[in-house]
């Protein structure tokens, strides 16, 4: 089911599962704050995802519920990852999916972090 970005939180989604350790992740980093793993259909040679530890659908319910500290701690882990898999002189994209339109798929607030060659255009032309 398409997320419509007013859902509320289900804690049966598959990120909350990979936060709980139920469901296996390939680790690229973890604190407090935040964990960051390999996508597992990677649309480019490095795609990972950026999750909070918290319990949030998407970017805006982040950014309005989320602490201060909690919201500092997941931009820092996302820049922590970019550095550790080395895509810093090179470039990369950090993106985010909201609701039915841009398809997000998992109700549980991410970044898709894409690197390791060029990235095209930002969004394809719509067929
Ligand atoms: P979105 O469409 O922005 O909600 O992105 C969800 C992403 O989660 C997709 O790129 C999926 O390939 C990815 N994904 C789904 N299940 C898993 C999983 N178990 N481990 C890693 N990535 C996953």
């Amino acid at each position: 089911m398409p997320v419509t970005g007013l859902d509320p939180y289900d804690d049966q989604n598959i990120f909350a599962k990979i936060l709980r350790g139920e469901i296996p992740n390939k680790t690229v980093y973890e604190d407090d704050a935040a964990l960051a793993f390999h996508d597992i259909a990677p649309q480019a040679p490095v795609h990972v995802l950026v999750i909070p530890k918290g319990r949030y659908v998407s970017a805006v319910d982040f950014a309005g519920r989320a602490s201060d500290r909690e919201i500092a701690g997941f931009w820092r882990a996302v820049g922590r990852v970019a550095a550790k898999l080395g895509l810093e002189e090179g470039g990369y994209r950090i993106l985010s999916n909201h609701g039915i339109h841009a398809g997000q798929e998992v109700p549980h607030f991410h970044v898709h972090v894409f690197g390791g060659g060029p990235l095209g255009r930002m969004i394809q032309p719509r067929s």
